[in-house]
C-alpha cells in the first residue's frame, strides 16, 4: 500500500519536494540482511541531538513492519539564485538610466546654478556690474541671470548717483568740501609719486553780504549758482576741480601750472565774471558781481609725505586771498607754498 502511495506521489513531486526542502529524498529497499533494528522509524518520536547530513528513515506498514527506506540527504544549503542574468541586465539598465538622468540634470542645472552663484559672488569683488553669462540651456537660469544683471546695473547706477551726491554741493551743484579733500589728497599723491605739483586757488565773491541785502537771499542763491558754474567751466582738465569751500567761497585745484599760466587763468576768470555781468549796483568795486582770488603754488618738493597738512595749504591760499581783498578786490594774488624756494 505504501509503495503504491509512493508511486502516486511521483518522481516529479519528490524532485520538487527535494528542491524546496533543499534535501535529496530517495526511497530504497531495505538493506539485504534486513538489519534495521537500530534505524529510525517514521512514527518514532525522537529528540534531535546530532545533526547528520544523511538520515535513513524506515517506513512501516500497518503491522509496523518496515517496508521501505527513505533516505534524506541534506544539501550543503546553497542560497537560491535570486539575481539571475535577466535581473542583472535590468538592474544595470536602470542604474545606467539613473546615471544618465543625473548627468543631464548635473550638466543642465546643477553645474550652471553653481557657476551662476559663484559669478554673482565674484561680481561684488571685482565690481563689474551686469556681466553675468546669459547663455544657459534652461530658460529659468537665463531669466535669473538677466534679472541679476539688471539689478546689478541699477545698483551700480544708484551707487554712482549716491557717490556724486555725497561729493556734491546741493545749491551750486559743484563739488562740496568733502569731495575737495579727496581731490586734494589725489594731488598730494601725484606730487609724491609722479613729482607733479599743483595749485590751490581760494575764490571769494566780493561784497556778497551787500548783494544779498540788495537783492534778497533767493537771488543771492541764484548768483552763487551762476558763479559756481562759471568757475567750474574754468576747470577744463580732468584733474582740475572746482568746489564750494563754504558760504560764498570756492576753491579751485589745478594740476601743475607755471606762474605765467596761472596768471593768465586768473585773468580769464575775472574777464569771464565781467562778461557774465551779474548786476551789483551798490558794490564799491564794480557795477557787476566780482570775485577776489588768492592762489598758492605747491611744488613737489613741498610735499615730502602725506603728513603735509591740508589746512596749511588752504591757509597759505587764504593769505593770498586776504591780500587780494586788501588790494581793492576784483583781483588776484599768487604766492608759493614755500616762498624761500
Ligand atoms: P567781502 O568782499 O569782504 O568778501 O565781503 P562779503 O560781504 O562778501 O563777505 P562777508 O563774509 O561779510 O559776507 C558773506 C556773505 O555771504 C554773508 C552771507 O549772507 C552770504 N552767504 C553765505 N552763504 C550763502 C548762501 O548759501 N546763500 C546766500 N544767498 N548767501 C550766502
Ligand atoms: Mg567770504
Ligand atoms: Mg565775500
Amino acid at each position: 500500500g505504501f509503495l503504491i502511495l509512493i508511486k502516486l506521489i511521483g518522481d516529479k513531486f519528490i524532485a520538487d519536494l527535494s528542491q524546496y526542502t533543499m534535501t535529496t529524498l530517495s526511497f530504497s529497499a531495505l538493506p539485504e540482511n534486513n538489519n534495521v533494528t537500530d534505524m529510525k522509524r517514521w512514527n518514532e518520536k525522537s529528540s534531535v541531538n546530532t545533526v547528520k547530513p544523511i538520515s535513513n528513515i524506515l517506513i512501516e506498514d500497518m503491522n509496523r513492519q518496515p517496508v521501505v527506506m527513505l533516505k534524506m540527504e541534506h544539501s550543503v544549503g546553497h542560497m537560491p539564485n535570486i539575481i539571475n542574468g535577466q535581473s542583472l541586465i535590468f538592474i544595470t539598465l536602470i542604474s545606467f538610466l539613473f546615471y544618465m538622468v543625473y548627468r543631464l540634470v548635473s550638466i543642465t542645472i546643477i553645474k550652471p546654478v553653481r557657476e551662476l552663484a559663484s559669478d554673482i559672488k565674484n561680481q561684488d569683488s571685482i565690481e563689474q556690474y551686469g556681466q553675468l553669462n546669459e547663455k544657459y540651456a534652461v530658460q529659468e537660469l537665463i531669466t535669473v541671470s538677466k534679472n541679476v544683471n539688471e539689478l546689478m546695473f541699477t545698483i551700480h547706477k544708484q551707487n554712482e548717483i549716491l557717490a556724486r551726491q555725497v561729493n556734491t554741493d546741493q545749491l551750486t551743484q559743484v563739488m562740496n568740501r568733502y569731495g575737495l579733500k579727496m581731490e586734494l589728497d589725489k594731488h598730494k599723491d601725484q606730487c609724491i609719486r609722479l613729482n607733479v605739483g599743483f595749485v590751490v586757488v581760494m575764490c571769494d565773491i566780493d561784497h556778497f553780504k551787500q548783494y544779498n541785502d540788495d537783492n534778497g537771499h533767493m537771488k543771492g542763491d541764484e548768483t552763487l549758482f551762476a558763479v559756481a558754474q562759471l568757475l567750474d567751466q574754468q576747470c577744463k582738465r580732468p584733474s582740475d576741480t572746482c568746489a564750494r569751500f563754504g558760504g560764498e567761497e570756492f576753491t579751485l585745484l589745478f594740476s601743475e601750472m607755471s606762474e605765467n599760466n596761472l596768471q593768465r587763468k586768473m585773468e580769464e576768470i575775472m574777464t569771464a565774471m565781467e562778461t557774465l555781468n551779474i548786476p551789483h549796483s551798490k558794490s564799491p568795486t564794480a557795477p557787476y558781481v566780482t570775485v577776489s582770488l588768492g592762489a598758492t603754488i605747491v611744488r613737489p618738493s613741498d610735499v615730502i609725505d602725506y603728513a603735509l597738512a591740508t589746512d596749511e595749504i588752504f591757509k597759505k591760499a587764504d593769505n593770498a586771498l586776504y591780500q587780494a581783498k586788501a588790494n581793492e578786490r576784483n583781483g588776484f594774488v599768487i604766492n608759493y607754498f614755500t616762498s624761500n624756494k
